[in-house]
C-alpha cells in the first residue's frame, strides 16, 4: 500500500517561479516561508510537501484534506461580515510542529503516524460553486498552513473573487517578502497565530520570531485586513511581561489590529498547562488595552469574559456588535461602517447591513460533491 508521502507526491505542480530560485547546480531555495529551505536534488523542505525532483521545485496541488463550514468569527475574524459563512479548506503539512496544535491531523500528517488524513481530489472550480451553494460569502485556507500551499490557494481565490467572494489565509505568519507579495492580489483578509514574543518558545515550536514580526508589518503595510490571535497557554506564554511586549507591538504597528487572545484546552501533546482560566484572559486583555490597542477580545470561553467578545465604539462605547461565542446577538454598525452614536469609523470590511446568520457552529459540507470523479 502507497504511504501518505507517496500519495501526496503524485498531487503536485511546479511551483510559481516567484516563489523559487535555483542558488546551485543542484539546489533550489523555496521562499514560500521563512525557512527559507536550501533543498537539494531529491530532498524534501522542512515542510516535507514541497520537494526538489529534477531541478524542479514540486508543490502541493489538486486536492484537500478537508472542508468545513464555520462561522466567520471561528477563524477568528470579527471586523468582517459578521455571521457570514467562512468556506475552509485545507491541505496537508505545516512548516511549525507545535505541541498543542487543535489541527493536528491535518498539519502533522506527514510527521505523526496517528495523524491519517487522505487526501480529497478536487479542483478550484469544485471547491467555489460548492462555497457559493452553501451560501459562504468567505473562501479561507486553514487547518494547514496555507503559506506551504500558496500555488494552490491562490488557484482557488482567483474562482472565488470572479464569483464574488473574498478570501482570506488563517496561518502562523511564517513568511516571507517574495510570498506575500505573491498572494497580495488575491488575498483579502489574514488572521496570523502570534504564539508568543520570545524567540526561544518559537525555536521549540520549529520557527523564530522575527519573520512572523515582519509578516505582520508587511501585512499592515499592504493593506490586507489583519487580525492577531494569540493563544494563551498558561506557563508558556502567560506571564505579564510577554504579553506587556507582544501587545506593545501589535499597537506600533496600528492600534486599530483586532487582537483575539484566546483559552487554551489540553489537546495533541501538550497535555501539562492547565486550562486558561477566564480571569487569566481578562488579566492578559487589559494589559492589550492599557497598551493602546482599541480592539482586543477574549476567545474560547463563550459567556464567561464579560465585555470582551463585544466589539464596542472606542470613542463612546457604545455597542457596535454582540455576540456569545459565534453567535451575533446585535449589530448596529451603520451601513459604511461607523458607530451609529458618534460617526466613529470602525475599521473592517464591512457590509452595508447585517446579513444574517447562517450558523453559529461548525458543519461538514458533502465532501462528495468536491471529488473530481
Ligand atoms: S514552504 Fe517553507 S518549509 Fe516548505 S520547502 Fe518552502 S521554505 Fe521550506
Amino acid at each position: 500500500m502507497a504511504t501518505l508521502a507517496e500519495v501526496l507526491e503524485r498531487r503536485t505542480a511546479e511551483a510559481a517561479p516567484e516563489l523559487v530560485e535555483l542558488i546551485s547546480r543542484d539546489r533550489l531555495r523555496c521562499y514560500a516561508c521563512g525557512h527559507e529551505c536550501p533543498i537539494p536534488e531529491g530532498a524534501l523542505g522542512v515542510c516535507k510537501v514541497r520537494f526538489n525532483r529534477g531541478g524542479t521545485l514540486h508543490v502541493p496541488w489538486g486536492y484537500v484534506g478537508g472542508v468545513q463550514c464555520d462561522p466567520i468569527e471561528k477563524k477568528p475574524f470579527f471586523h468582517v461580515r459578521p455571521g457570514a459563512l467562512a468556506f475552509s479548506f485545507g491541505m496537508l503539512g505545516c512548516d511549525l510542529h507545535c505541541s498543542y496544535c487543535q489541527n493536528w491531523v491535518t498539519s502533522q500528517a506527514l510527521r505523526d503516524p496517528d495523524a491519517t488524513s487522505p487526501p480529497i481530489d478536487t479542483t478550484p472550480e469544485a471547491i467555489v460553486r460548492e462555497a457559493v451553494r452553501l451560501g459562504g460569502r468567505v473562501v479561507v485556507s486553514t487547518y494547514n498552513e496555507p503559506l506551504i500551499t500558496s500555488e494552490w490557494a491562490v488557484a482557488i481565490f482567483k474562482e472565488a473573487r470572479a464569483a464574488g467572494l473574498l478570501t482570506a489565509y488563517v496561518s502562523n505568519g511564517n513568511g516571507t517578502r517574495r510570498v506575500l507579495d505573491y498572494i497580495r492580489p488575491w488575498v483579502d483578509l489574514y488572521k496570523v497565530d502570534l504564539k508568543s514574543f520570545d524567540d526561544k518558545h518559537y525555536r521549540q515550536l520549529g520557527g523564530r520570531l522575527e519573520p512572523i514580526l515582519n509578516t505582520i508589518r508587511a501585512l499592515h503595510e499592504m493593506g490586507i485586513w489583519l487580525e492577531i490571535v494569540t493563544l494563551l497557554i498558561p506557563g508558556f506564554n502567560s506571564g505579564d511581561d510577554e504579553i506587556e511586549k507582544l501587545t506593545s507591538f501589535l499597537a506600533e504597528v496600528s492600534p486599530d489590529i483586532p487582537w483575539h487572545v484566546t483559552a487554551f484546552h489540553k489537546d495533541y501533546r501538550m497535555s501539562d498547562p492547565e486550562n486558561t482560566t477566564p480571569d487569566m484572559l481578562v488579566r492578559a486583555a487589559e494589559i492589550g488595552q492599557r497598551n493602546g490597542l482599541r480592539y482586543v477580545y477574549a476567545g474560547n470561553l463563550p459567556g464567561r469574559v464579560g465585555d470582551l467578545e463585544h466589539t464596542r465604539c472606542p470613542q463612546c462605547k457604545a455597542m457596535l456588535v454582540e455576540r456569545f461565542g459565534y453567535f451575533i446577538q446585535s449589530y448596529h454598525l451603520t451601513a459604511d461602517g461607523h458607530c451609529p452614536a458618534c460617526d466613529t469609523a470602525i475599521p473592517g470590511r464591512w457590509g452595508p447591513s447585517f446579513d444574517g446568520q447562517i450558523t453559529a457552529t461548525p458543519f461538514l459540507p458533502g465532501q462528495r460533491r468536491l471529488r473530481v470523479l
